[in-house]
């Protein structure tokens, strides 16, 4: 086994922060708005305004930032009115986030099988696991292509379902020439967590089309707050009362991750398009081997590229563990998406689940592995990543 020992580690996600977001970070601590202020707003207009795209109307949309895709998740079902008694269905395959905001409010989660094709939710699924009690379709756009969306809404409309889409990996996706986050669900919900594909250390945006979730979101967001401190200290006449409506929550975005965001966003496009050449380069790099490559988006569709997933095939030399291993004694760090909740004590005691009840996720995650896919790797990265992956799989 040939390792070159020079080569520094290649770790797993990287974010890319430039000059100007540093610079608009500065400018927030300067100017004496540190936490929810004009950045925010700003990051949230710019974010209606991105969605609209050229010639659209960012005023259908109301963007409200969050301190992460988990607070988003937490206010959507909130503001949906889900509660005790009530059902979630959401994939097993994704992380914890998406399925336990529905326990903080007391509802229940039924999680379902993914498609083998796609790891995205299954929905014959979805179909199969509604009952008197569902409320509501947490679907989750697996490593940034999109899910079967026009299958699900159906799915919803004809059972009277809310849709709540988690878009973590989805910026930008489309989904039928329109992107993530303007189709035709109650809500959708992005993370700019630190490894997703726009980050502000921690953080997230709800998006929806509907004012009155809007408002309750905002309300929920900021302690049950009946107008933010924003309001409050820009107001032009003095405004120190306000009246606390309900028992909410402590979700508001600072403006420093803000100022993150204003930058981040402007780069969304760029960032995609290196992203989408470097999964190409893997696509050729890994072709012929005993892997089974991820899906594409179809002709025409944005693919995030948040995750690039290879599954290893039935005559791969060795184990999913064992690679990980191979790859890891190279400077190569890999991870797998994801663990499926099934999987996980919490999950499978509650609802004492098995792994017969989800084949495909379980078999995806047996086999799968997350390679390095950021906008700072180089092809000259995904070659030595594709090297590792032969030698680890005896084809070198
Ligand atoms: C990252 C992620 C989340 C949570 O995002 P945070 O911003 O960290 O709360 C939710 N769902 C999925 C699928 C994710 O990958």
């Amino acid at each position: 086994m040939s390792v070159d020992a020079k080569l520094p580690f290649l770790p797993f996600a990287l974010p890319e922060i430039g000059e100007e977001e540093i610079a608009e970070v500065v400018d927030a601590l300067r100017s004496g708005w540190v936490t929810t202020g004009p950045k925010t707003k700003r990051f949230e207009a710019d974010f209606s305004a991105f969605l609209a795209g050229e010639g659209g109307d960012p005023a259908q949309f109301h963007s409200i930032a969050v301190n992460s895709a988990t607070a988003g998740l937490h206010l959507a079902l909130e503001a949906l009115g889900i509660g005790p008694g009530d059902e979630v269905i959401t994939t097993t395959h994704t992380f914890t986030a998406s399925a336990e905001v529905a326990r903080y409010l007391g509802a229940d989660v039924k999680l379902v099988d993914i498609d083998p094709a796609t790891l995205c939710i299954c929905p014959a699924a979805i179909e199969a696991a509604i009952t008197p009690r569902t409320k509501a379709i947490v679907p989750v756009h697996y490593a940034g292509l999109a899910c079967d969306m026009p299958a699900i809404l159906a799915i919803a409309r004809r059972h009277g379902l809310k849709v709540v889409e988690d878009a973590a990996h989805a910026l930008p996706t489309t989904c039928g020439g329109r992107l993530v986050g303007t189709l035709d669900s109650d809500v959708t919900v992005f993370s700019f967590y630190a490894n997703k594909t726009i980050t502000t250390g921690e953080g997230g945006m709800l998006v929806t089309r509907d004012a009155a979730i809007a408002a309750r979101a905002k309300v929920m967001r900021l302690h049950g707050i009946n107008r933010d401190a924003f309001d409050r200290f820009t107001a032009k006449v003095p405004s120190w009362y306000y009246e606390i409506v309900a028992p909410g929550f402590k979700y508001n975005l600072t403006d420093i991750a803000a100022a993150l965001g204003l930058h981040q966003l402007q780069r969304a496009r760029a960032f995609q398009d290196k992203r989408t050449a470097l999964a190409a380069a893997y696509g050729q790099a890994l072709a012929g081997l005993p892997l089974t490559l991820p899906p594409q988006p179809a002709a025409g569709e944005l693919h995030a590229w948040h995750l690039y997933v290879v599954q290893l095939g039935d005559d791969a030399p060795i184990g999913r563990d064992a690679f990980i291993e191979a790859l890891f004694a190279e400077g190569i760090g890999c991870s797998v998406h994801y663990i499926p909740l099934h999987q996980h004590p919490y999950w499978r005691e509650r609802y004492g689940l098995k792994a017969e009840d989800f084949p495909a996720s379980q078999r995806a995650f047996e086999r799968m592995v997350s390679l390095p896919l950021y906008t700072r790797m180089t092809e000259a990265d995904v070659q030595r990543v594709a090297a590792a992956v032969r030698r680890a799989l005896g084809k070198a």
